[in-house]
């Protein structure tokens, strides 16, 4: 692959998105590779003749954005957050740091701006009850580039700026979509852990707890809820352990890749994959490795349990025959014969299509 279509395939920067899908699944070399070099999955999977799957449709993602813009437009999301009584009526000061570029200048440029209003507000100066887009940078480690995040907003409660993230998806209370909610608060939590490394810098004693205001659609109309997402320390504690440490294996990996004069859009090819259930549920290349695990007739199609059981065999196929002949079964798989024969009963072995 030469330089140019290197080019094509790569991404300007890293986001936040990159964070969290890590977060979801930090064993799979292939995803970690593949966001450590910002390999732009769309591109990569449309010059193979793939399609996409994990994103949300072009449909959802335009109703996403006009549901944002009008939250900021029209000062519904300021009123929304008096609704939940986040914040007092009558103080309608916001500020919008959307203006600049999307490039490294333009992003720092914008961190300072908002790292200024926090270290004001910190100082008991009067700041905006809102900032819109602000950018707070996280450091991701010495091997591993800064990651520019840039919340929807922070919204100043009793002096303190809080994440605010927006999602058009409905608030339904219990029966809300669980995916779509364990991706917001994994969202919210890269945010909390950025506001919490820019506010380090102005107070290392100062206190971010964690927690960030969720605003979803209001269910059976077009306007927002807004809500506290308290407790975000598990989603954090996944970012920290186990998203940031992949993202340095996948910097390795790329590392090892350029040695040997690999793109890493190439090197994906070759690449494994860890292929689980939920998969299908934020990664764009879902739907290319079943079509890779189906072709080398991997146990993974099968689901997660039965994944986890026939670990010891190479594909169904050789599932099939100790299961037909349980002595002829490999070294590794003679203690599964039990499990082996409960899989048979729950799951046809048949030819998976
Ligand atoms: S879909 Fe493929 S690349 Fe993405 S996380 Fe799953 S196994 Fe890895």
């Amino acid at each position: 692959m030469d330089n140019e279509a290197q080019r094509a395939f790569r991404r300007a920067r890293a986001t936040t998105r990159d964070l969290t899908r890590l977060a979801r699944n930090p064993k799979c070399p292939t995803l970690r590779l593949g966001v450590a070099a910002r390999v732009d999955f769309n591109a990569y999977l449309k010059a193979r003749g793939a399609f996409a799957q994990g994103e949300q449709s072009p449909f959802a993602l335009a109703f996403g954005n006009r549901f944002e813009s009008r939250l900021h437009r029209d000062g519904e999301l300021l009123k929304a957050l008096v609704a939940a009584s986040l914040v007092p009526e009558g103080d309608d000061a916001v500020l919008d740091l959307s203006a600049g570029a999307w490039n490294e200048a333009g992003l720092k440029a914008r961190a300072a701006r908002t790292a200024d209003q926090l270290n004001e507000a910190h100082a008991g100066a009067r700041a905006p009850r809102l900032m819109v887009h602000p950018v707070l940078p996280l450091p991701l480690g010495s091997d591993a580039p800064t990651l520019y995040v840039v919340p929807d907003a922070l919204v100043r409660i009793d002096r303190v700026f809080r994440p605010v993230e927006i999602k058009s998806f409905p608030d339904l209370g219990a029966r809300t979509d669980k995916e779509s909610l364990r991706a917001a608060r994994l969202q919210a939590a890269v945010q909390v852990l950025a506001l919490r490394a820019v506010t380090r810098g102005i107070d290392p004693d100062a206190f971010v707890p964690p927690l960030a205001v969720l605003v979803l659609g209001r269910a059976g109309s077009l306007g927002p809820r807004a809500h506290v997402a308290e407790d975000l320390e598990g989603e954090i504690h996944q970012i920290e352990t186990l998203a940031v440490p992949a993202w340095r294996l996948g910097i390795l990996r790329e590392r090892t890749l350029a040695e040997a004069h690999v793109a890493p859009a190439a090197g994906l090819d070759g690449e494994p994959v860890a292929y689980t259930e939920r998969c299908a549920s934020f990664c764009p290349l879902a739907r290319s490795c079943r079509d890779r695990l189906r072709a080398e007739r991997r146990v993974e199609l099968l689901g997660d349990k039965p994944a986890k059981t026939l670990a010891p065999l190479s594909s169904i196929d050789a599932a099939r025959a100790a299961v037909s002949d349980p002595s002829a079964a490999p070294p590794a798989a003679q203690g599964i014969a039990g499990e082996l024969a409960e899989i048979a009963r729950l799951v046809p072995l048949r030819p998976v299509r």
